[in-house]
This record gives C-alpha cells, structure tokens and sequence, in this order.
C-alpha cells in the first residue's frame, strides 16, 4: 500500500512567535496513487501550489488537502508559500489499479438523450450540481479522514473502473458502489457543509454532496431519501439520507463518489486518514 507520512521539513512549527521571519513548513500524509489525496500542514493561510496550478491557502489551521485524479500524472510537485518564503515537495504517485473489464450494477450505456425537454432538464441539473461541486467552505473536516457512510453493505464496483467496447474506452466509474437494501441509513463519512441536497434528478436520484474544506466534496448517489438541505451543517455519522436505486440504477446501492476541484479521488482511500501531527 501507499500509506505514507512524510516530515519535508518541519523546523518552524513550534516556534509559532519567533519563527515568523521563517519560510513554512511542509508536512504531508495520504495515500499517493492516482485517486488518492496528501493531507498538508503547514503555516495557517499559506498559499498552497499542486503542479504549478494555485489551489487555494491553508485553513486557519494550517491544514490543506491535495488530490491525486484518477488518470493524473506519475508525479506531483506540492508546494507552500508565505511571504517569509517557500516549501515544496515532489511525491511520486503510484499507478492506480483499476477494473478495466466489465463492472457490475452499472446502468446500462443509454443512448444519447435528444428530446429538448429531457436535455434542457439536464443543461439545468449540471448546472445547479457544478455549484454544488464549487463550494469552498472555509473548514478542515477532512483532518480526520472518513468512517463508512453505510454499514453491511456488499461492494459491487469499485472506483475507477472502466469498460473497453470495441476498443473504445467507455467513461471511468468514478465512485464506489455499496450495495444495500433500500432504505439502509447513510451518514456523513466526516463533517462538513451540505451543498447540494435534492431529490429527483435524472442520473443521480436523490443526490447530497457534502463540502468538507479546501475543496474536497464528496456526493451520495441514488439516495430514496435526502434528509438534509443545502447549506446545513452536518457532523461525522449524522444521518443525511437513505439508500435508494433512484435514477440511473439497475439495484439499491449507495454510489460513493468524491471530488477534489474537479478531480476525481477514491473516497474507500479516504478511510483512516490522518493530518500529519
Ligand atoms: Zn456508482
């Protein structure tokens, strides 16, 4: 496995007062694969860097998380930066492994829609899931890693996989599938701000999605019931719904998906995790 903590360089941190003429530390903890994350800490509201791209500052806290996209690179360069200077670190990221044959309890390949009426429906619930999938809360619920959203579940098709037809790629699965009975409770796998709550969307069914901070949110597929509402506060193991095969689903499942500003992580890698102390 990738379970790794690194300590790049931590000299600064307990001398909050007289360290300020310091550049910041760089400490980083995660799961480095395609799909996985680094959790950071360093100064509070440091700039922080992934790829040359700027990804928001460090919480007040001192803690910021990174992603790794499914289909990203096989290195990622994370740097740090504050006014009294800089700390970077270059992480290599391990191939993910990936079900390329066939996946189960996927709905079947539907035809592209064409009725105006269904598409204008679309154009509006991407939309309103896209603001969803923005909302930058200014918290750091992800410090704690995840606790399973549903519990005696069977996983039926892990993130990441993909069907070849034909020598196409077909679009990557970009969740984990727990399948349970309609109706089995789902909660929040750690706190966070609900940005996205409805029922009654063509794919997805009931769909929440939950803001943990620094840009990490992770979404509740197919759900028969949506017992928050946009912009509600929810703590670890809340309930937030119920298990349902609402919209696109061929069985009662929880698909389990997680986004990093616009890239797609394995939320299962999220499990366990810890900041760096
Ligand atoms: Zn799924």
């Amino acid at each position: 496995m990738n379970r790794r903590a690194l300590i790049v360089s931590g000299a600064a941190f307990s001398l909050a007062g007289r360290a300020r003429a310091e550049p910041p530390g760089l400490e980083l903890s995660g799961r480095f694969q395609q799909g996985g994350f680094a959790i950071g800490r360093t100064r509070p509201r440091a700039q922080v860097r992934l790829d040359g791209e700027d990804v928001g500052q460090a919480s007040a806290q001192g803690l910021f998380v990174v992603g790794f996209d499914r289909d990203g690179p096989p290195a990622a360069e994370i740097e740090v930066r504050t006014p009294e200077g800089e700390a970077a670190h270059r992480a290599e990221i391990a191939k993910g492994v990936f079900d390329i044959q066939r996946i189960g309890g996927l709905p079947e390949d539907q035809v592209t829609p064409t009725d105006p009426a269904l598409l204008a429906r679309l154009q509006a619930e991407a939309r309103r899931k896209a603001e969803g999938f923005a909302s930058r809360a200014d918290i750091d619920d992800f410090k704690d890693g995840f606790v399973l959203p549903v519990h005696g579940f069977r996983l039926t098709a892990r993130f990441g996989g993909q069907r070849i037809l034909d020598g196409e790629p077909k679009r990557p699965h970009y969740g984990d599938d727990l399948a349970a009975p309609v109706g089995t409770p789902v909660s929040a796998p750690a706190g966070g701000l609900v940005s996205f709550a409805e029922t009654g969307l063509h794919y997805e069914g009931g769909l929440i999605m939950i803001d943990h901070g620094q840009g990490l949110v992770s979404c509740y597929l197919h759900l028969s019931r949506v017992g928050v509402i946009r912009g509600q506060t929810v703590r670890r193991g809340e309930l937030i719904g119920a298990v349902g095969k609402e919209g696109r689903a061929t069985g009662p499942h929880l698909c389990w998906r997680l986004k990093w500003r616009g890239r797609n992580l394995d939320p299962m890698l999220l499990l366990g995790a810890q900041a760096p102390v």
